[in-house]
């Protein structure tokens, strides 16, 4: 049984469930943003997935990077060089292409975050995604 998703916290879009293949005998479970791609942090199980995902308990009021509005924790922005991974028809990472600039805004407590990959290593796409609610 699938526990129904809340929507995005970030842009209200529909969520879906995805997961990682991490190894041969391991995936790890998430919950993406249909819209604007913004992930619930990793988890061993669905339902693990979906706790993490709907959890709402904070309302956002800071400047700058606004607190997490899953745990209410810190948000951390980054951004580097990075390789491209190639994902199968259900969403899980199986190799990897060519290189591209990658940025996100995260949760450092539960690792919750926004990823963005574009050419121009300037734009801070995911600051503007992670601020708006
Ligand atoms: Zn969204
Ligand atoms: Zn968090």
């Amino acid at each position: 049984m699938q526990i129904e998703l809340k929507p995005c916290p970030f842009c209200n879009g529909s969520a879906s469930y995805a997961y990682f293949v991490r190894s041969r005998n391991s995936t790890q479970q998430f919950v993406v943003c249909d819209d604007c791609g913004a992930e619930s942090k990793l988890c061993d199980s669905r339902e693990e997935a979906a706790a993490a995902w709907n959890k709402r308990p904070y309302d956002a009021k800071v400047n700058g990077l606004r607190p997490c509005p899953f745990c209410g924790g810190k948000a951390k922005y980054e951004s580097s060089l990075y390789v491209k991974p190639l994902q199968d028809e259900n969403g899980a990472y199986v190799d990897y292409d060519e290189m591209y600039y990658w940025e996100r805004t995260y949760c450092t407590e539960c690792g919750a975050e926004i990823s963005s990959e574009s050419d121009d290593d300037e734009e801070e796409i995911t600051i503007t995604k992670w601020n708006r609610r």
